[in-house]
């Protein structure tokens, strides 16, 4: 292939900018913000269903001291019905009067039972909604960090946006005087390679940063200078300027 070398020289500042493209691609590929972003997200999820179940719970807990409640009222108003008979002088023998007494024991001490229950219901209740209080406030603080964390994220790449649009405006201008076959191969070399072409700098290709052997190094002595020629290593276009050392 031939090209002027003017245009061979222009390979090069195509390069430089395909690297600061390079390099802009992976510095948004590489904001610390995006695993900061799934990091809170995560935990919201786990968070996010933890509240479900906790809140479920909390109903299931405030049914539960509801009928216990209910519970311990039935035997209470057995218990004043009971003591109403003794009080009214309505018990007809001693034997009675035993009964009586001993069943108003008895729903005392069932009474005292249900009353531990309800207690237990209203701390595990307690216990549940300090949880779930304590899940909520920090949903919000989640909410509060993503919010900073996304427009810190979107300002980083807004920026590196702006460097990206100024290096591809920059790339349009030098395509423009590069001419077509010459971009052809190179953006062919750029995508199987990553990089397209290289200058010859004391003999070394700075693609690959090896050495040419002197056939390699004389033969692109005697090629001239609208030859196009490649790193036989690398196979970038190899570039020739004032410092090549030929
Ligand atoms: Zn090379």
């Amino acid at each position: 292939m031939k090209a002027s070398p003017d245009a061979q020289l222009r390979l090069l500042e195509l390069a430089d900018i395909d690297a600061e493209l390079g390099r802009i691609a992976h510095r948004r590929r590489g904001l610390p913000e995006h695993a900061k972003i799934v990091e809170l997200e995560t935990r919201d999820t786990e968070l996010r269903d933890s509240v479900a179940a906790m809140t479920a719970q909390s109903s299931d807990l405030s049914r539960e001291q509801t009928k216990a409640e209910a519970d311990v009222e039935q035997v209470r108003s057995r218990i004043d019905r009971d003591r109403q008979r003794l009080d009214n002088g309505q018990i007809s023998s001693p034997k009675e009067l035993e009964n009586l007494q001993s069943e108003i024991a008895s729903l005392q001490r069932r009474q005292g039972d249900l009353e531990e229950i309800v207690l237990d219901v209203m701390e595990r209740r307690e216990a549940n909604q300090s949880k779930l209080d304590s899940a909520t406030s920090e949903r919000s603080a989640i909410e509060a960090d993503l919010k900073t964390v996304v427009a810190s994220r979107d300002s980083a790449l807004g920026g590196l946006d702006e460097q990206a649009e100024a290096a591809s405006a920059k790339r349009g201008q030098v395509t423009g005087t590069v001419p077509a076959e010459l971009l052809g191969l190179y953006d062919k070399l750029r995508a199987q390679h990553g990089v397209g072409a290289a200058a010859l700098r004391q003999r070394r290709c700075q693609g690959c940063n090896l050495t040419l052997n002197t056939v390699d190094f004389n033969a692109i002595k005697d090629a001239p200078a609208d030859e196009v020629v490649r790193c036989e290593e690398c196979r970038r276009i190899l570039v020739r300027t004032a410092e090549s050392g030929l």
